[in-house]
């Protein structure tokens, strides 16, 4: 990645991370994670998708050097739309490589997708005019497949700069080949002022290439990626996933799970919040903190997704603890209001009382009561290292 653009991200980490603190329940790492994940994704464009415009032909222009896969890409994306509905045709005007339109025709064939294409002519914008008129409004989408390659760059741009006013796409999409890395940014930069580029299309993400390159093209033109093309066959496209693609990048397989976590903890009660960080944690707050993190059933899953977390936490180990959780219900349920807003009530003839009712030994109360403690102890000594901490003292981690 260009390391003006690592310069800015690190920038904004470093003065959000100082000046915001984290929802109580999220460690300082998780936010941290949350917050390179919203630069990056900011830088992204968020997730977005073309919006075809129904009852007239949307023509979309297809940008990009030669090798970048726009031709592949072009009889994905036809296939793609087709399957959505969208009656589509292509025209062909990569006059400039030899093959290109045989190769166009015959990845097109088989979706049956009509392409128009010349033979032999080499004027690019008159083929493109043509093409236009050949499909006329039968067409919901048009795509216009260009050359890549001259043998000056500014002949290229040239030829883009005619093709575009002989197009007047709805869409510019540029594609970009994920294995290239920071020389992106020039290139959709120089793209970027012939035509305006409205989206990207990253290829060859089946690579080991994480497609950093993304980021410099977006930022480069302001638009967002909107395609991935994840290889060599017809079917190997992909709507665009800015989580799942930042959490590739980070190298995190998904980053899902702690962005979940957090916007369960951000969007929850926030008099509970408050009482948390304010060191009043009720029972029921600690019941309903610990039922939050741990999930329905996704425990497992958040700790593998955690940084730093992934093999360190044992299967067993999990089903202890969503055991134990399920039997604190009982245990708090059976705890009188008083008890649940100040658990320093709990001495030997509440304990005793409360475990009769709801069952279970005098042994778990103790250790809810012990659980209860540590976690508000936690909270105490280090604001917004709660979450691992709870863990950690649960005798996970
Ligand atoms: P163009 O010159 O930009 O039209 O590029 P092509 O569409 O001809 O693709 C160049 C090469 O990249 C071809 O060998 C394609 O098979 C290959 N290619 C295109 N997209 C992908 C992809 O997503 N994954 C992989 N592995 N190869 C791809």
């Amino acid at each position: 990645m260009d390391v003006r653009l690592v310069k800015e991200i690190a920038g904004r980490l470093e003065e959000r991370c100082v000046g915001e603190v984290p929802p109580p329940g999220l460690s300082r790492k998780d936010h941290i994670v949350k917050i390179l994940y919203d630069e990056l994704a900011k830088l992204l464009g968020g997730e977005s998708e073309f919006s075809f415009k129904p009852g007239r032909t949307n023509k979309v222009l297809m940008l990009g050097i030669q090798g970048s896969g726009k031709s592949t890409i072009t009889a994905k994306l036809a296939k793609l739309l087709t399957r959505q509905g969208y009656k589509t045709g292509v025209v062909g005007a990569d006059t400039y490589r030899p093959g290109a339109l045989v190769q166009l025709r015959t990845m097109c064939e088989r979706s049956n997708v009509e392409v128009y294409g010349e033979e032999g002519e080499s004027d690019a914008p008159a083929v493109v005019r043509r093409g236009l008129r050949h499909f006329g409004d039968s067409c919901d989408v048009i795509l216009v497949d260009t050359a890549g390659r001259h043998k000056e760059e500014g002949e290229l741009l040239d030829e883009m700069k005619r093709i575009g006013k002989a197009a007047e796409p709805d869409l510019a999409l540029l594609v970009i080949d994920g294995t290239i890395g920071n020389r992106c940014y020039a290139q959709a930069e120089a793209f970027h002022k012939t035509v305006p580029v409205g989206g990207i299309v990253v290829t060859k993400l089946d690579s080991s290439a994480k497609g950093g390159g993304a980021i410099a093209a977006s930022a480069a033109t302001g638009s967002s990626v909107m395609y991935i093309g994840t290889g060599e066959r017809i079917d190997d496209i992909e709507q665009f996933s800015s989580t799942r693609f930042v959490g590739r990048l980070l190298g995190m397989g998904d980053v899902r799970a702690v962005l979940e976590l957090a916007k369960r903890l951000e969007d929850g009660d926030q008099d509970r919040l408050k009482r948390i960080s304010s060191g009043k944690m009720t029972m029921d707050d600690f019941y309903q903190q610990l039922g939050e993190v741990a999930g329905a059933g996704s425990l497992q899953g958040l700790l593998e997704n955690m940084p730093g977390f992934s093999g360190s936490v044992q299967t067993g180990k999990i089903e202890q603890l969503e055991g134990r959780i399920e039997r604190w219900r009982y245990i708090i349920q059976s705890m009188t209001q008083a008890e649940k807003a100040d658990p320093d009530l709990l001495n030997a003839s509440r304990i005793k009382r409360i475990a009769r009712g709801s069952g279970w030994p005098e042994h778990d109360v103790k250790e809810l009561r012990k659980g209860y403690n540590n976690s508000k102890g936690m909270i105490k000594a280090s604001k917004g290292r709660q979450m691992q901490g709870m863990l950690r003292r649960m005798g996970l981690g």
